[in-house]
């Protein structure tokens, strides 16, 4: 669809001042107010185009872009502007900072229809336990979880079947109440929460009985939540509305999953690249070999080379955590480490005490000096 001249849309002239501008925002958008067109989608638009227009030219740096360049000047993306897009809750908005705290405000009268916003239902929060083989392939999950529903009796009204809610005596619908306070520096309009009702605009004569008019109950559901791979500790998905319901009709708030991290039994994380101590003998460290090792996904194979010796780390790319934003993997680190048996037999120990006479079987340098003596010198300096 093609935008309208914003000046054309109020309704002024393009040198208009201010003061006109508002004027003809507050004369139109008091016109075509959802409120007063109930169901009316023609009037909504209407609502939102004089709020889009006035949200322009009540800002004179956007109105100085938009008289220079027109609407193309206050798209995303053109310099130094972030853009908007226009919604209905954007122009309620803008109507709201005109100072209305409501279309019952403007008129002095209570509605039916339009009722003040409701409050909303809590945030439900889950922990969800994942092992380190979910966190590499990502998962999903179906979680059990008790949390507040809409009460199948009432359908959220908190009223008995057939019996409707009645608009508050106090507030007349508008969920405020005002307040004028004089003072030295003049008189202050002091808006708050109308105790009565709670706010809600309505009060209940007779209650629900299953949910005693609070609208929803308490009810065991499932949940689904498809977990990326390359998760971590305390991430956390968001499954919007799939929170406890909102008191009598109220929207619902958020499922948050919060991810923990189940110890694996033999792999550590480090990062995205995953841990594993390789305990191997003294001879397969001597004299190379290879050996099957666990990976996240299935076995692998290492080539252990002679002479490696014990806290080498041997990487194998890519057999790591998939990177949570982005592409490719971390790595899987062995790290090497010699086991000294503790008890020997007969024959082991014989071996050994003859191997002990090989030439190349101390650590280099042993023969030299004493290692405490080394030490003795670096203390003295
Ligand atoms: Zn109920
Ligand atoms: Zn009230």
């Amino acid at each position: 669809m093609e935008k309208r001249d914003y000046y054309e849309v109020l309704g002024v002239s393009r040198d208009a001042t201010e003061e006109e501008i508002k004027k003809a925002y507050r004369r139109l958008a008091m016109q075509y107010h959802p409120d007063r067109n109930p169901g009316d989608k023609e009037a909504e638009e209407k609502f939102k185009e004089v709020a889009e227009a006035y949200e322009v030219l009540r800002d004179p740096e956007k109105r100085r872009r938009y008289d220079l360049y027109g609407h193309e000047g206050l798209k995303a993306g053109a310099a130094g502007f972030g853009g908007f897009e226009f919604d209905l809750a954007d122009a309620l908005r803008i109507f709201m900072s005109e100072g209305f705290t409501g279309f019952a405000d403007l008129f002095g009268f209570g509605r039916e229809e339009g009722r003040p916003s409701k409050a909303r239902g809590s945030d439900l929060q889950i922990r969800l336990k994942l092992t380190l083989e979910e966190i590499a392939r990502g998962t999903r999950k179906t979680l059990k979880v008790r949390k507040y529903v809409v009460c199948p009796e009432c359908g959220g009204s908190g009223a008995p079947r057939g019996a409707r809610p009645r608009v508050c005596p106090v507030c007349h619908g508008s969920g405020q109440v005002r307040q004028v306070t004089r003072s030295l520096f003049g008189q202050f309009v002091n808006i708050s929460t109308c105790h009565h009702c709670g706010g809600e605009g309505q009060v209940l004569d007779e209650l629900c009985r299953r949910c005693g008019g609070d609208g929803r109950v308490q009810d065991e559901v499932l949940l689904e939540v498809e977990i990326p791979a390359g998760v971590a500790e305390g991430n956390y998905i968001t499954l919007r509305g799939q929170g406890n319901a909102g008191p009598r009709g109220g929207p619902a708030g958020d499922a948050v999953v919060v991810i923990e991290e189940a110890k694996h039994p033999i792999f550590t994380r480090s990062g995205d690249d995953v841990v594993l101590d390789l305990p191997i003998s003294f001879p397969q460290a001597a004299l190379g070999t290879e050996v099957e090792i666990p990976t996240l996904d299935g076995r692998a194979v290492l080539e252990i080379r002679p002479g490696t010796q014990p806290g080498k780390v041997l990487r194998l790319r890519g057999k790591g955590i998939p990177h949570l934003n982005g592409y490719g993997r971390g790595d899987l680190l062995v790290r090497i480490h010699v086991w000294v048996p503790t008890t020997l037999t007969h024959e082991e120990r014989q071996l050994l005490e003859k191997l002990a006479q090989g030439p190349n079987i101390k650590p280099p340098g042993a023969d030299k000096k004493s290692f405490f003596e080394k030490v003795k010198d670096a203390i003295r300096g």
